[in-house]
């Protein structure tokens, strides 16, 4: 047994704020409120002056396992997301091979649970190595774990594949995960297209990359009635389309990452820690993602979490592959960037983290007796630098090394265990 003592409980669930401790008995919640008598049976965790949040979920990141164990492996990824106070994370498909059979699938469940320091919820291939073609084994991977299909990385290839896989995941009521981009439009393109690129000398990818295959996303929602999920999405074009799918009711939600609510394409130079698909967007998209993030049209953070070894990040910009770190800083620059800022509540930044994604997923996330003992505790004020030497992640490919964070993760309990403390 576990008791959490006088933290500030903030569960957007159950639109709780106030102190309150929480009784943790193995891997579930046994009670919750004030001055909790336990009869000096349990392990006491003073969380004065700390949130106690329900477990935080990412929906999206790259834990490289199998395949790509140089960069990262469920063992070390997890580890990072600990740290970063998530209790699940939802790792892509694009491993190699591509997880996309329900092999694959069972060997990263069973790897994670005998290695990994968080919950692991794979997401299943759309197609067959997410080639665009057939599709894959989408019914036999849900039997073995997964909780979404996506060909992250590029696109579902065509709107004919994408009507097929809304119409075999609809009855499965598996949402549907997509990278927007426009092959013809993306074509070579290193970072977004726009005056920035013009004076670096970078070959630009036009926004309307991502918000032409949002948009055709939509349609094959509406089409098809399936649930539909964008991922990382970055521009204020995108954003539109999805408000408008969510005033006409369909199933539509969508992530925005850290560093796209955070930095801009004024922010790139030639360095390939500032290279990320979808690129790093104009002041004016970033602008829009923060409105969403705060009026509800974003359902939820997401950290796009991909690591790559040093060697193959330290070369020039155009031949680096796209993606950094997010578990460790993901919080820390919601709480700077968002709430400090101004742009939103404490609870609105807590939703995003937690009810937002698991809505997406289709499940609940609460504090509450009887429910899974999967709780964040952090700080609002906690000063800190990040070290991104100090990580547990086998990558270090972040534009946020050695930037100075007030507020931080402190505890990550998992299933009623204290998997990371500060
Ligand atoms: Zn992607």
């Amino acid at each position: 047994m576990l008791l959490i003592r006088n933290g500030r409980v903030l569960d957007p669930a159950t639109k709780t704020d106030a102190v309150l401790d929480v009784l943790l008995d193995g891997e579930r919640i046994a009670e919750v409120g004030a001055n909790i008598d336990d009869a000096g049976d349990a392990e006491v965790f003073d969380a004065q002056g700390l949130i106690v949040a329900p477990g935080f979920i990412d929906l999206h990141c790259h834990l490289r396992e199998p395949g790509g164990e140089m960069s990262e492996t469920i063992e070390t990824g997890t580890r990072s997301a600990a740290r970063g106070g998530f209790t699940a994370v939802c790792c892509m498909p694009n491993t190699q091979p591509v997880n996309d059979n329900a092999s694959v699938t069972r060997s990263i469940v069973d790897r994670a649970a005998a290695a990994g320091a968080v919950r692991v919820w794979p997401i299943g291939a759309a197609s067959v190595a997410s080639k665009g073609e057939a599709l894959a084994e989408i019914s036999a991977m849900k039997s073995a774990g997964i909780v979404a299909v996506s060909d992250d990385g590029k696109p579902v290839a065509t709107a004919r594949l994408m009507r097929q896989v809304m119409d075999y995941c609809n009855p499965l009521d598996l949402p549907v995960i997509d990278h927007c981009e426009d092959p013809s439009l993306f074509a070579g393109g290193v970072m977004r297209e726009g005056p920035n690129s013009l004076k670096l000398g970078l070959q630009g990818i036009p926004a309307a990359s991502e918000s032409i295959c949002v948009g055709r996303d939509i349609e094959m929602a509406l089409l098809t009635g399936a649930r539909l999920h964008i991922a990382h999405l970055s521009t204020a074009g995108s954003l539109a389309y999805v408000r408008a799918a969510k005033r006409n009711r369909l199933r539509v939600t969508c992530e925005v990452t850290p560093h796209h609510f955070t930095l801009t394409d004024e922010d790139v130079r030639y360095d390939a820690h500032y290279k990320m698909n979808p690129p790093l967007a104009s002041r004016s998209d970033r602008d829009a993602l923060i409105a969403g993030l705060a009026d509800g049209s974003v359902d939820a953070i997401a950290t796009d979490h991909a690591p790559h070894h040093a060697a193959s990040k330290d070369v020039e910009f155009d031949r680096a592959p796209f993606g950094v770190l997010g578990f460790e800083t993901a919080l820390a620059l919601g709480l700077t960037e968002l709430v400090d800022a101004g742009k939103l509540s404490l609870a609105r930044l807590v939703e995003l983290f937690t009810t937002g994604p698991a809505r997406v997923l289709g499940i609940e996330r609460k504090i509450g007796a009887g429910e899974v003992a999967d709780l964040t505790i952090f700080s609002t004020d906690h000063q800190w630098t990040y070290r991104a030497a100090d990580s547990p992640s086998k990558s270090r490919n972040t534009p946020f090394d050695s930037r100075s964070f007030r507020g931080a993760p402190m505890a990550t309990i998992v299933a009623g265990t204290i998997v990371y403390r500060r």
